[in-house]
């Protein structure tokens, strides 16, 4: 694409080599722009790869309107993002990268490879062919006072790849640097300041689809910590998810736990504390427990009786007696089995995430992710200030806004003024 008064192809630079600054330089380099893609880390991607770690869960199948309603208070403002890139439209876009892709049982989408390498790679590779320049272990510092954006190698005594020398003035910009969970992967948080004095509004980053302290006593801690517990249904406000949860030496993680980390981490920052209830038999209604209770000798020893009859392993047992004086009639056991309550204190820390809550508002931006304090400078992915629990929303979000903020680039080159 060439600028209205411009003879060469309008420059853009995007930083940030995960799944939303790379979809944001696959629109905008077919569009004919030159591109740059600035990466800190020495390759990139790496969220993604650890994301595929256990099966690349990049979409959901269910229908658009559901899917919305996973961004929360966020999905107004990312309604059209997501029209724009359906489901379908990933998964049609990973086959023609070679990337076959299929529903799994609980309507997750993956990757028929499993792994994200494939994809990641194939993904490059086109890039590269529509002739995006990929820079590595180059850091993203800011702008000058000239408002040109300024770059460091992260490799001590290296040099600024020679296109990234000043006077390098991008027509463009798209900052997509993540979040600040599992900052080892290279997103740390450290562009907050830096927007933030552009005059752009950032809620603050906070830890999301993650796991919660809990006071375990030392009994509990020393015998189960690293053990998980399946099948279980966890309920706060309201909500009931079946799944997974595993104990740690400092409280409570899983899947299960995560879905519902957005209103328990809201209820923890106003009361202190959330008391979440666990189901420990999901299975079984209140009434079929209490009967196989009733049906087993009282003489027998309580784990004994919670075993044979129930089929409950150490760890619930364990869990039972942390919750106070145990229930002696079947009926009280009963109710007690299926709504354990364990107290959750803070979260754990953001590092530890599988995502971040809070980011770039979205009242500093224009309807196509534009900085309104920084006319020319679109944002995308995790850094935006949305959440959505796990099952793919998370990538659906980010792949979508990085084209979305793409599509806004290439309107903002067409008429920068309007
Ligand atoms: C363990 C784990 C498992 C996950 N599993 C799933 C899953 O199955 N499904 C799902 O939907 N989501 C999953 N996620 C979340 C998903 O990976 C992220 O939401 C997604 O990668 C965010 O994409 P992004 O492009 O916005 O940011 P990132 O992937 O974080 O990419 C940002 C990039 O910007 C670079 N960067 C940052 N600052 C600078 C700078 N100043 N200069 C240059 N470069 C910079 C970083 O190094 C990084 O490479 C998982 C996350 C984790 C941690």
């Amino acid at each position: 694409m060439v600028q209205e008064g411009v003879t060469r192809p309008a420059r853009v630079c995007v930083i940030g080599g995960g799944p939303a600054g790379l979809a944001a330089a696959e629109v905008i380099s077919a569009a004919g722009c030159a591109v740059q893609v600035v990466e800190r880390m020495p390759s990139y991607g790496r969220k993604l790869l650890m994301a595929g770690r256990g099966g690349l869960n990049i979409s959901h199948s269910e229908a658009a309107d559901r899917l919305l309603t996973r961004y929360g208070s966020a999905a107004p403002w990312l309604a059209p993002a997501l029209a724009a890139w359906t489901t379908q439209d990933i998964r049609d876009w990973m086959a023609g990268l070679g990337q076959d892709s299929f529903v799994g049982s609980s309507g997750r989408v993956f990757p028929t490879a499993m792994k994200a390498s494939p994809l990641l790679r194939a993904w490059l590779e086109r890039l590269r062919s529509q002739g995006v320049v990929l820079h590595t272990r180059t850091e993203w510092t800011g702008w000058n006072p000239q408002g040109h954006p300024t770059f460091t190698p992260t490799q001590e005594g290296a040099c600024l790849p020679p296109e990234l020398a000043p006077p390098y003035v991008p027509d463009a910009m798209v900052l997509a640097l993540g979040g600040a969970s599992w900052p080892r992967l290279g997103s740390t948080g450290a562009w907050v300041p830096v927007v933030q004095g552009q005059g752009a509004e950032v809620a603050p980053l906070q830890p999301s689809n993650c796991g919660f302290q809990v006071r375990w006593s030392d009994t509990l801690r020393a015998r189960f910590a690293g053990t998980p517990l399946k099948p279980v249904a966890l309920s706060f406000a309201g909500r009931t998810v079946r799944g997974e949860v595993v104990v740690t030496a400092t409280g409570l993680e899983g899947g299960a736990l995560y879905a519902l980390s957005a209103a328990l981490r809201a209820h923890v920052a106003a009361h202190g504390s959330a008391t979440l209830l666990l189901d420990l038999r999901p299975d079984l209604t209140e009434q079929v427990l209490a009967a196989r209770l009733a049906s087993v000798r009282p003489r027998e020893s309580l784990s004994n009786r919670l075993r044979k009859a129930l089929r409950l392993p150490p760890l619930a047992v364990a869990l039972l007696h942390e919750a106070g004086p145990v229930p002696t009639t079947p009926q009280a056991l009963a109710a007690r089995l299926k709504a354990l309550p364990i107290t959750l204190h803070q979260p754990q820390p953001l590092a530890r995430a599988i995502s971040t809550a809070g980011g770039v508002m979205h009242t500093a931006c224009t309807p196509t992710f534009m900085l309104s304090a920084k006319p020319g400078v679109f944002v995308a992915g995790e850094m935006l200030d949305w959440e959505a629990p796990t099952g793919g929303y998370l990538l659906h979000g980010c792949l979508a806004t990085g084209r979305a903020a793409a599509k806004g680039v290439l309107q903002w080159l067409q008429h920068p003024h309007a």
